[in-house]
């Protein structure tokens, strides 16, 4: 099938490799030229394990290529729209800018017969908006919610757990659901659950997924919160509540809490759309969720200061991540960068090191000093936080071998992700987040 794909980044760049890797002739478009120059040359622009090789295939095979010019989506059967949908500056809600301008620059291309499939998230409402202004090209516009997570993004695409597919009632509905069938034929061949809907189901299918996680996230965290003035231990809270299996130990890592460029954007957008419909009250419990969050960035911070003796002032403090979480360059609303720079501002010389996300935080916060390496960033620390939990940090990083690098033996572990016993028994000082 010919399909384009509209929108480069950590979704649409591995979402066109990916269709091109089961056998679709596809082309990437971006308004961005270095992406496209990178992503033409079969260079991932961002860190995703199995994106290059998927590109270096798709280029070779002559079944991907990635352009700017808007023109080349003209004869493909189906579009898909993966352009970001970032949290409006000052405003909770989403800013909607990208979509409407890559939908407008798409519409003189349509044919009749053709789907539109959009990616994006979006508020819940705005697909039967757009589909107003498709219909009169004959194309049909469908709501595609993308489930992918960073750092397993080619598998989560190529093998999804389950595909929802928004359409219009009626027959142009069920022809456009029938050619994403066949456009995800190896998941739906295998059985994989694909949920045909409305479009309002479709939108709020992404969001409610994305509040609930960030919701079990919160929930732990404020359970942390609690355990730290009982001298309870949250991670033995999780593991015994986890056994439930109607609760589930995934997703009940307590500790510095979530970020990313999807859930904190989107659960905001969420709160500010039901507001827009007269329900705010349905998701109130989302600001509380957020709230939840911001504070365990606050309790990671202080327990840095504390552990200083109460100031980190001149302190030299190794902040071990960067990235919103590991197998990931992505440092939007990164918790572990939001500590850094607020340590930097009490004065703390703070040294960042990530295996992958340094040039993505030091484009972003230049103020702050960077290593590469893992032991440059701790050499003479006085304190070391543990922000992202990279195997390179929980598991590969001994307290021996730290010991002979640091100046001060103090590590506050921001994920929860060390083994107190070990540390200690090394002479450390050891900080978790709600464990005693
Ligand atoms: P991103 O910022 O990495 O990528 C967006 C891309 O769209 C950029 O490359 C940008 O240059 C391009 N773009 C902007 N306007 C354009 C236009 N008019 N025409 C063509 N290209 C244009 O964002 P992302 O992380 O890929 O997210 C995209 C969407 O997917 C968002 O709505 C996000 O919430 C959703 N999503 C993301 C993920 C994820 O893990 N990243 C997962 C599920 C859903």
């Amino acid at each position: 099938m010919r399909i384009s794909v509209i929108g480069c980044g950590y979704l649409g760049a591995v979402h066109a490799a990916a269709m091109a890797s089961i056998g679709h002739e596809v082309v990437g478009i971006d308004v961005d030229q270095h992406k496209i120059d990178a992503l033409s040359r079969g260079e991932a622009p961002f860190f995703e394990p199995g994106l290059p090789e998927l590109l270096a295939e798709g280029i070779e095979s002559g079944r991907l290529r990635f352009t700017t010019d808007i023109a080349a989506a003209a004869g493909a059967q189906i579009h898909f729209v993966g352009v970001g949908t970032p949290q409006q500056a000052g405003r909770y809600a989403a800013d909607l800018t990208y979509v409407n301008a890559a939908l407008d620059s798409l519409l003189p291309y349509l044919r009749p017969g053709d789907v539109v499939a959009g990616k994006s998230t979006v508020p819940v409402g705005t697909a039967a908006e757009l589909a107003t202004r498709v219909a009169p090209t004959g194309a049909t516009l469908t709501w595609n919610p993308e489930f992918l997570r960073e750092g397993w993004a080619v598998q989560d695409t190529i093998d999804p757990d389950r595909l929802v597919l928004g359409v219009p009632s009626g027959a142009a509905g069920e022809r456009a659901a029938q050619l994403v069938r066949e456009v995800f034929y190896p998941a739906v061949d295998k059985g994989t659950p694909f949920i045909v809907t409305d479009y309002a189901t479709a939108e709020l299918v992404k969001v409610a997924a994305n509040a609930f996680l960030a919701t079990k996230i919160s929930f732990i965290n404020a359970m942390a919160e609690i355990a730290e003035v009982t001298g309870a231990d949250v991670t033995q809270l999780a593991d015994a509540i986890g056994h439930d299996e109607r609760i589930g130990r995934r997703f009940l890592g307590a500790g510095i809490g979530f970020g990313g460029g999807c859930l904190p954007k989107d659960i905001r957008a969420f709160a500010a759309r039901a507001e827009e419909l007269g329900k705010h009250e349905s998701v109130t419990f989302l600001r509380e969720v957020d709230a939840i969050n911001l504070r365990r960035r606050d309790r990671a911070v202080q327990l840095v200061i504390d552990a200083l003796g109460g100031s980190v002032f001149g302190k030299r403090v190794a902040v071990l991540g960067a990235a919103f979480k590991p197998h990931s360059d992505d440092v939007r609303d990164s918790p572990a960068l939001d500590a850094a720079v607020r340590l930097h501002g009490l004065g703390a010389s703070v040294v960042v090191t990530d295996p992958q996300a340094v040039e993505n935080a030091r484009r972003v916060h230049p103020q702050l000093s960077y290593a590469l390496d893992r032991d440059d960033a701790v050499r003479y620390a006085d304190a070391i936080l543990l922000a992202t939990e990279w195997d390179e940090y929980r598991r590969e990083f001994a307290p021996a071998h730290a010991s002979s690098l640091t100046h001060g033996r103090i590590v506050i572990d921001g994920r929860n992700a060390l083994d107190p016993a070990t540390w200690r028994s090394a002479g450390w000082t050891y900080h978790g987040m709600g464990r005693p």
